[in-house]
C-alpha cells in the first residue's frame, strides 16, 4: 500500500506569526531581527500575544510604555481627543502645545532658577537634530562661522538621522553611510583629559548621554559631568544632554540630569513623553533659545493636539500616582537582585545603572537568553551583544521583579563551586 495517500489533503493553516513573518520578509525593507512573537495587546505590566499567551514587560517598547499598557486614563484621554482634534499643523494655535511647554519647562527649571523654552519633534533623533542646529545658530552668535564644531563620546548612541548618527559613537551604527556630518570629536566616556583637550573655542556642543542606552548602560560619572559643565562655561559652548532614554523618571528624578545634579543648556527627551504617541522635545535654556528666529526650524506633525494632550495627561499620572518614587525604590530592589544574579551565576559578570534603567553584563551573548526567557514568558531586551537590558514600565512591582529574577537565574545558570 502506498502510505503517501494518507497524508493529509488539506493543508494545515499557517500560524498568525509565520503569515505576518512571511508578509514582512516579501514587502517590508530587512531592517529588523524580530522575536518570534506576534503582540496583539498588553494591560499594565504584561502584554498577551495572538495566541493570548502572556508576558511580563521588562523592555517598554524600549523605554516607551513608561506607564504600562493601555493605562485608562491615557485610552480616555486619546479617545477623547480624537474624536475632538488630531492634528492641526504650527500653523494654528492648539489648546496643548503651550502647557505642555510651561509644565516641562517648570519641571526642568525646578530650584535653578533658569529659564527654559521647549521645541517639540516627533522622535528622538529629531530631538538631537533640533538642539544640534540650536547649538550651531548660538555658537555663531557668539564665535561667528568657525564655532561649529562638536564634542560626543565614544560608545554613545543618538539616533539614525545624519546629524545624530555623526555624533554617535558607534562604527556599526555609521558603517556604509558615510560621509558624516564633519567637525565631530569622539572623547571616551568619563575621560577628562581627553575631553579637555578636545573642547575649544571653536566648539558649539558637548553632546552626551548622562547614561549610555544603546551603548550597554554605563553611566557617566559626576565629576566627568561637572567638567563638561565647566568646559562648556569657559568656551561658550553649549551642554547638551540626551535624555531620550535615561529621562522623564527612568532615573527616579523627571529628568534625569537632576539625578547627577548638573544642569544642561538644551536637554533633548522623546520615548515615553506621549505614552506611545510619537513625540520628541529639546528643552534649551533661554541664552541658547533665543539663537533662533521664526522659519529657522519647523514640522508638520510635531507638538500636535493628540500628542500634547497625552504627554499633560502622562505627567499628571507620574506626579499623582507617585511613580517616580515607585522607580526608585523598585529600582534598588531589582539592583540589589541582579547582584545577587552576578554573585550566583556562571555567566553573569556585573549590574550598572540605576532606577528602571539598568544592564547586567554577561560574558556570554545576550540574545540567546533574551530567546529563552521569551519562551518562558518574560521580555527582556539586549544591548551592546552581551548586556540583559532592563527598562520596565514605571508600575512595576517586587513581585515582577522576584518572577524576572526567577527566569534570569534558570537560564544563567548555577556557578561551579570551586573544588575544596
Ligand atoms: N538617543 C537615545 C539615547 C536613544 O536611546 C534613542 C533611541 N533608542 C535615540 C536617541 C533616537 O530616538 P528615536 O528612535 O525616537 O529617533
Amino acid at each position: 500500500m502506498n502510505t503517501s495517500s494518507l497524508a493529509p489533503t488539506t493543508p494545515v493553516a499557517p500560524s498568525t506569526l509565520e503569515r505576518i513573518a512571511e508578509l514582512e520578509r516579501q514587502y517590508l525593507l530587512q531592517t529588523y531581527s524580530r522575536y518570534p512573537v506576534v503582540v496583539a495587546r498588553g494591560k499594565g505590566v504584561f502584554l498577551y500575544d495572538t495566541e493570548g499567551k502572556r508576558y511580563l514587560d521588562f523592555v517598554s517598547g524600549i523605554g516607551v510604555n513608561a506607564l504600562g499598557h493601555a493605562h485608562p486614563r491615557i485610552v480616555k484621554a486619546i479617545r477623547d481627543q480624537a474624536a475632538k482634534l488630531v492634528h492641526v499643523s504650527n500653523l494654528y494655535y492648539h489648546e496643548y502645545q503651550g502647557p505642555l511647554a510651561e509644565k516641562l519647562c517648570t519641571l526642568a527649571r525646578g530650584s535653578s532658577g533658569e529659564k527654559f523654552r521647549a521645541f517639540f519633534s516627533n522622535s528622538g533623533t529629531e530631538a538631537i537634530e533640533g538642539s544640534i542646529k540650536l547649538s550651531r545658530l548660538a555658537g555663531h552668535r557668539v564665535g561667528g562661522e568657525t564655532k561649529c564644531r562638536l564634542v560626543a563620546l565614544d560608545g554613545s548612541y543618538h539616533g539614525r538621522t545624519f546629524g545624530a548618527l555623526s555624533l554617535t559613537g558607534q562604527d556599526k551604527h555609521r558603517k556604509g553611510f558615510e560621509p558624516m556630518l564633519e567637525g565631530v570629536t569622539f572623547v571616551k566616556q568619563n575621560h577628562i583629559e581627553a575631553l579637555r583637550a578636545a573642547v575649544n573655542d571653536n566648539t558649539c556642543a558637548i553632546v552626551l548621554e548622562p547614561i549610555f542606552g544603546e551603548g550597554g548602560i554605563y553611566e557617566c560619572t559626576p565629576e566627568f559631568l561637572r567638567e563638561c559643565r565647566a568646559l562648556a562655561d569657559r568656551h561658550k559652548a553649549a551642554l547638551v544632554f540626551d535624555e531620550i532614554q535615561c529621562g522623564l523618571g527612568r532615573t527616579g528624578t523627571l529628568f534625569a540630569f537632576q539625578s547627577f545634579g548638573v544642569i544642561p543648556d538644551i536637554v533633548a527627551i522623546a520615548k515615553p513623553i506621549a505614552a506611545g504617541l510619537p513625540l520628541g522635545a529639546f528643552i534649551a535654556k533661554e541664552e541658547f533659545a533665543t539663537a533662533i528666529s521664526p522659519g529657522q526650524h519647523g514640522t508638520t506633525f510635531g507638538g500636535g493636539p493628540l500628542a500634547c494632550r497625552v504627554a499633560l495627561e502622562f505627567l499628571s499620572i507620574v506626579e499623582e500616582e507617585k511613580l517616580l518614587d515607585n522607580v526608585t525604590r523598585i529600582g534598588a530592589y531589582l539592583h540589589q537582585q541582579l547582584e545577587a544574579v552576578v554573585e550566583k551565576s556562571a555567566a553573569a559578570t556585573g549590574v550598572r545603572g540605576r532606577g528602571f534603567i539598568q544592564g547586567i553584563q554577561l560574558d556570554i551573548p545576550a540574545r540567546p537568553i533574551i530567546d529563552a526567557a521569551l519562551a518562558e514568558g518574560v521580555l527582556f531586551n539586549s544591548t551592546h551583544d552581551t548586556v540583559v537590558r532592563f527598562l520596565p514600565p514605571y508600575l512595576l512591582e517586587e513581585k515582577h521583579v522576584d518572577k524576572g529574577i526567577r527566569v534570569l537565574k534558570k537560564l544563567l545558570g548555577k556557578k561551579r563551586k570551586a573544588a575544596a
